[in-house]
This record gives structure tokens, C-alpha cells and sequence, in this order.
């Protein structure tokens, strides 16, 4: 019997998808992280705290969120705040 082909992808133990490592993302050029609760809580951080062969999954299950106390957020390189150029187009004055 075929077995259904599954693409292999690295995961932690307890299946979520490994990230990338904060070292991998300095070398993008990226030096802040979003994280992200499932009620729409967010932060933004900066990495400089984190070692280089952090993963940015490493760290979801360390997150409690303050809106709704949910542990295991959802972390992602902060792109817009990488990019200098762009973080200064994205700003708007509202008064
Ligand atoms: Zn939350």
C-alpha cells in the first residue's frame, strides 16, 4: 500500500513547525519580533535579548498573552520595522 506523500517538514515535539533562529533573521537584517496571540493581542519586541541560535518557535510557549492570559503565542520577524525606509512611509501623523 502507498503510503500518502507527506512533504517533510521539521517540527518540536509537540508539532509545531520550527522557525527560524533569531541569527538567521539578523542576517536579513531584521531586529524586532511581533508576537501574536490568537485574540489579536500583539507586541512588538526587540531580538537584541535573544541568542543567535534561538528559534523564534523556542520561544511561543514562554508567551503569556496580557489581554486574554493565553500561553503559546505565535511569533514572527517584524518586517516593517526592519526596513527602516519603510517604518518612515508608515508613519501618520492622525492630529
Ligand atoms: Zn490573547
Amino acid at each position: 500500500m502507498p503510503r500518502p506523500v507527506r512533504r517533510h517538514t521539521p517540527t518540536h515535539a509537540d508539532g509545531r513547525p520550527l522557525k527560524i533562529t533569531f541569527g538567521e533573521m539578523r542576517e536579513m537584517g531584521l531586529r524586532g519580533v511581533l508576537v501574536y496571540c490568537h485574540c489579536g493581542h500583539h507586541v512588538a519586541l526587540d531580538a537584541d535579548r535573544w541568542h543567535d541560535s534561538m528559534r523564534l518557535s523556542d520561544l511561543e510557549p514562554r508567551f503569556v498573552c496580557q489581554a486574554c492570559g493565553y500561553r503559546g503565542a505565535d511569533v514572527r520577524p517584524d518586517f516593517e520595522r526592519g526596513k527602516p525606509q519603510m517604518a518612515v512611509m508608515g508613519y501618520r501623523n492622525t492630529r
